[in-house]
């Protein structure tokens, strides 16, 4: 496991106090690595799931050379190129049966969908471009060619060859992929466990009356939310007071039972309380500023209990920090973690409706509505209130827009970045 102080070394030109977006993903890339423990699973339960190991195909898919329509198979070289043919209907090839005995030359076979090809036959003609009566089919000249309508054994997938590989996160057509393959099973990675908690004294759980100068606690329901989208197992461990003995509690019984930690506020700089502290007490831990908006504040690390160690994210606590930061940093992070071969976020391009103020040297993640514009191309109009403590912002936002580090002022009109929030799930 390499050390922090190892790791900062790689960063050409790295700057705690001043860490671009790019170069804190880079480091948190290499402090995190992938959980060994496997499992397997029946492949319903697999979905969202990451695969251990890559699937090779234990059949060819298809099986068999099929038909791709209703008609008739015949054999290529028996059509006459500038006359009707006319051939002689010896059966019916349905889909799901084998295909039965010789057909002789002048002979074909009528055929469904999917039903395996009659030995020797190559070529299927749709049965709308063809006359039938009294045992016999013609076909005008033209319509076919030799090998036309026919789906070859293997066309999809190979026997023998990679179907799925490791570090997959298996999807809806990924089921049906194992399924089509014959696979009642898959071996996947353990889920990752990640605990979770507050800090702050001015923090009321909901259920409870707010007190005098209080705010109720927000992130540890959106940092569960996220965290449910990432089908990571949680350990919810609450509302932890500014008390170094609860702390340290939390901290130990969290790197003890979980792979990651995740935690909220504290770790501003000239921040009074006892967060920061503990966490570097309990861990090799830092603590960065990071050149963006919002989320400057943050901790990053290890913490060591019982012999184990546990991957330490400590967020910022205002609440559209934390999910920008989750976003940013954590997701990656979690996935790789989790053995999954982490895909960017994808980012589509978009007309901002005004023009924004953007500072060149930090990254600025504004929250937005996207949709489509008269011309029928997206534009995105951020929302009103940006200030990082206003959540409501990231409510009604549809997506994250995604000013980049050397980027300036941006004219209504122009292009830019932004992630959108839904997708196919
Ligand atoms: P901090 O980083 O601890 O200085 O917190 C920054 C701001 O975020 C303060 O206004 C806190 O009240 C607020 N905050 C911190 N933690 C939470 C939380 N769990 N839920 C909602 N707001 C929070
Ligand atoms: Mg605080």
């Amino acid at each position: 496991m390499p050390s922090l102080a190892d790791i900062a070394s790689c960063i050409a030109g790295y700057d705690p106090t001043a860490l671009p977006v790019a170069q804190a993903q880079a480091f948190i890339a290499r402090l995190v690595s992938p959980v060994q423990a496997t499992q397997g699973l029946p492949i319903r339960t697999a979905l969202g799931r990451v695969l251990a190991h890559d699937v090779v195909s234990p059949i060819s898919v298809p099986a068999h050379d099929n038909s791709a329509m209703d008609g008739y198979a015949l054999r290529g070289s028996d059509l006459l190129a500038d006359a009707p043919t006319a051939l002689d209907v010896v059966r019916t090839g349905l889909a799901g049966h084998a295909a039965a005995g010789e057909v002789l030359a002048g002979q074909c076979v009528r055929i469904m969908t999917g039903a395996a090809m009659p030995p020797g036959l190559d070529t299927v003609v749709p049965q709308e471009f063809t006359e039938a009566a009294e045992g016999k089919v013609t076909i005008p000249p033209g319509i076919v060619r030799s090998g036309d309508n026919r789906r070859l054994a293997g066309e999809d997938l190979a026997a023998g060859e990679i179907a799925l590989h490791a570090g997959r996160l298996l999807r809806p057509a990924d089921i049906g992929m194992l399924a089509s393959l014959g696979l009642a099973e898959v071996t996947v990675r353990r889920k990752l466990r990640v605990a979770f908690f507050s800090t702050g004294d001015e923090l009321c759980d909901v259920g409870e009356p707010l007190e005098a100068g209080c705010v109720y606690d927000s992130n540890r329901y959106t940092l569960w939310a996220m965290l449910q989208r990432l089908n990571v197992e949680v350990l919810d461990l609450g509302l932890v007071r500014d008390d170094p003995a609860a702390l340290e509690a939390a901290f130990l019984h969290a790197a003890k039972h979980a792979d990651a930690v995740i935690t909220s506020g504290g770790v501003s700089v000239g921040e009074a309380d006892h967060t920061k502290q503990v966490m570097a007490r309990l861990g090799d831990v830092l603590f960065w500023r990071v050149a963006m908006r919002p989320g400057r504040p943050m901790a990053i690390g290890r913490i060591d209990s019982a012999g184990r160690s546990a991957v330490l994210f400590g967020l910022p606590g205002n609440p559209v920090a934390v999910m920008v930061t989750f976003y940013a940093f954590v997701r990656d992070a979690l996935m790789r973690m989790g053995g999954c071969a982490v895909q960017p976020m994808p980012m589509l391009r978009a007309a901002t409706t005004r023009a924004l103020r953007k500072k060149p040297g930090r990254t600025e993640y504004q929250r937005g509505i996207v949709s489509r514009g008269a011309d029928g191309n997206w534009q995105v109009a951020v929302t009103g209130s940006q200030g990082s403590g206003i959540l409501r912002s990231m409510s009604e936002a549809n997506g994250l827009v995604v000013l980049q580090h050397e980027q300036g002022d941006v004219d209504a009109g122009e292009q830019v970045d932004v992630i959108p929030f839904d997708g196919l799930v």
